[in-house]
């Protein structure tokens, strides 16, 4: 086998070197049965378990009470989460943050529903920074922001308060850090940034808000069938969901959400730290609203890029190339990430240093 890389990818993007291994023991021999997780019923017995246990613990991790609270592992990616929160929930207006790429996108299919309220944007500024101290009207149907802006690097420190329903997109930072996740009524995150493989998106919302929708509404584009038939609609995403639950049984053992907030802080403290002190970088993000999932920066002089590139690629680092609308570079940290990974990152940029 080839050596393996350190992957800074934002997504999909790096996976606990044991959940891969876990996960290609199960895709050859499921739980000693003889059948590979790929070839069962997702009616079986053992499947149905898969779905009960990564329902169970999703919730359970972010410290929400599975009587208030159900969470549903659906297909489409966030993408379709775009159009279904404001499919079910936009009666006549909703308040939509926008911070940055994916705010956009989910603003631009909310608007086929209903009024969008873009309450603020950090537009004018390449959406470098959250935007605060702006206002949410009452009559808002619901508030959706995205907790972390995967592109920009930049992420919610501190959510508005409010009283209307608190929707958000936090498909690259879902379980980083502890949150009152309570305050939250629907949360929606691509399996592929912090949870798992490409293939299936985890919602969680609020028991509450599942009542009368404001319009009929597709059978698959509709939570309160998906939540009354626990996901099981129709064919889920069997190997997908397996993965994420696998995953966050890891997390699980790893301590949780707290334990590995403080890995977090610890890697994206260090690599900060190095970006604020090395001369040849600069930061992309406003300092207070930095991501500690993504770290985005610039060379201070693009004419070294194809050094440092060579550098890091001897390094064995892969996926650090930002994007297209930043530029410079990007380094995904997710929860999977070790801080020696993070270490050889720095030690590149020293090294990239001494040579200049
Ligand atoms: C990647 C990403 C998306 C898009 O997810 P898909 O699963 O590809 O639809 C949406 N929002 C955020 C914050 C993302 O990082």
């Amino acid at each position: 086998m080839a050596m393996k890389k350190h992957n800074f990818s934002a997504g999909p993007s790096i996976l606990p070197q044991e959940v891969m291994q876990q996960a290609s023991q199960g895709l050859l021999d499921f739980n000693n049965s003889g059948l590979s997780i790929m070839e069962i019923s997702h009616r079986s017995k053992d499947f149905i378990e898969v779905m009960d246990q990564a329902c169970a613990l999703a919730l359970d991790l972010l410290g929400l009470d599975s009587g208030e609270y159900s969470a549903l592992f659906l297909q489409g990616g966030a993408s379709t989460q775009f159009v279904m929160a404001p499919y079910n929930f936009l009666n006549n207006k909703a308040a939509y943050l926008n911070t940055g790429t994916w705010s956009s996108k989910a603003i631009k299919e909310a608007k086929l529903f209903g009024e969008v309220n873009e309450v603020a944007s950090s537009k004018d500024q390449n959406f470098s920074y959250i935007p605060k101290g702006y206002h949410i009207p009452e009559d808002s149907d619901y508030f959706h922001c995205t907790s972390n802006n995967t592109i920009f690097g930049t992420q919610i420190q501190q959510l508005p308060e409010t009283s209307v329903p608190v929707f958000c997109d936090m498909s690259s930072d879902i379980f980083s850090r502890v949150l009152d996740y309570s305050k939250f009524d629907l949360i929606y995150a691509g399996a592929q940034k912090n949870m798992g493989p490409a293939g299936t998106t985890l919602v969680v919302i609020k028991n509450d808000l599942l009542g009368d929708a404001p319009r009929a509404i597709p059978s698959m584009l509709d939570y309160r069938v998906h939540q009354e038939k626990g996901s099981m609609f129709n064919t889920p995403p069997v190997v997908a969901v397996y993965v994420s639950l696998l995953t966050l049984k890891w997390l699980s053992d790893k301590g949780g959400v707290s334990a590995i907030e403080l890995i977090n802080r610890e890697k994206a403290d260090q690599l900060y730290s190095e970006i604020d002190r090395n001369a040849l970088f600069k930061g992309f993000a406003n300092l207070e609203d930095r991501s500690l999932m993504n770290a985005t920066f610039n060379l201070t002089d693009d004419s070294q890029k194809a050094t440092f590139d060579a550098l890091c690629k001897e390094a064995g680092i892969s996926g650090i190339n930002g994007h297209r609308s930043v530029g410079g570079y990007r380094a995904s940290i997710y929860n999977a990430m070790p801080l020696e990974s993070v270490q050889v990152l720095i030690e590149v940029m020293k090294e990239f240093e001494r040579r200049a």
